[in-house]
């Protein structure tokens, strides 16, 4: 059903979002859902999730990744019961920040408002009342991936997006699909080493920022990594679907301030 976007009405969403996050209390770290209307349980586990241990934060950071594939939000009709569920958590007076991920960087301001949330840039840093934390999806630390970089430059140029929003809905679907393949083509000769975060990436930008915390999703392989005195703690992807072995989570600050993986293969 070809729809076309009026170029003129989209923020460009490389343009798009805050890095200035009011203090938070008591947040919650998601990301790597890769929610699809393919994956129903997957689903489900996410909107029994917004429902139940969500609750006992009162900020929900979803660090990207969040969806399959996003190639627009004005496009974003099939999210529409996601952006419902997000709304009602936000009601209870809990906040929301979206980031894009590397599958859903064209996600917008529009968006993230439409849920009851606030569009992050690709790099913030939050404080809680102990700590400094660097949040992030973690793309831009896997730099051994070499044509990656490349390719993720070229997506999240401005002036590609704009090209890109100004195609009709139909056409960006059939670009997205041929991405995907090339992309599904290149990483079977890719090592899991190679599209891993690499510890020097990281470590800049602690200093650049002046933190020794961070935060990300993207590799799909939650653990703490350690080094030069910085700590990355890597957020668990979802997967309910039974396929492989079943498992979501997320991350959470200890009572010192510290992030602390919660990984879990139950629905509750
Ligand atoms: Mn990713």
């Amino acid at each position: 059903m070809p729809e076309k976007a009026s170029p003129t009405s989209l923020k460009i969403p490389a343009l798009s979002g805050t890095a200035t996050v009011a203090r938070v209390n008591n947040p919650i770290f998601i990301a790597d859902l890769h929610l699809t209307g393919r994956k129903k349980k997957t689903l489900l586990a996410f909107w029994w999730f917004l429902r139940s241990r969500a609750l006992q934060y009162d900020e929900l950071f979803i660090l990207g990744d969040f969806f399959e594939y996003w190639i627009g939000d004005d496009a974003s009709k099939p999210a529409e019961p996601i952006a419902r569920w997000l709304r009602a958590y936000a009601a209870r007076g809990k906040r929301v920040y979206l980031m894009q991920g590397n599958r859903d960087f064209l996600l917008g301001e529009d968006f993230a408002r439409h849920c009851g949330g606030t569009l992050l840039k690709p790099q913030v840093v939050i404080e809680t009342p102990k700590t400094r934390i660097l949040l992030s999806h973690g793309d831009e630390w896997c730099t051994l991936d070499t044509d990656y970089q490349a390719f993720r430059a070229r997506m999240r140029d401005p002036e590609f997006q704009r090209e890109g929003l100004a195609m009709s809905v139909a056409e960006r679907i059939e670009y997205a699909k041929k991405a995907r393949a090339a992309s599904l083509e290149n990483k079977t000769q890719k090592t899991a080493q190679m599209m891993d975060v690499v510890a020097e990436a990281f470590v800049a930008d602690c200093r650049k920022y002046g933190v020794d915390q961070v935060i990300h999703g993207h590799t799909h392989r939650a653990a703490v990594h350690r080094a030069d005195g910085c700590t990355r703690t890597v957020i668990p992807d979802w997967d309910m679907q039974g396929k492989g072995p079943r498992h979501r989570g997320w991350v959470e600050l200890n009572s010192c301030g510290l992030p602390q993986i919660v990984l879990t293969d139950r629905w509750v």
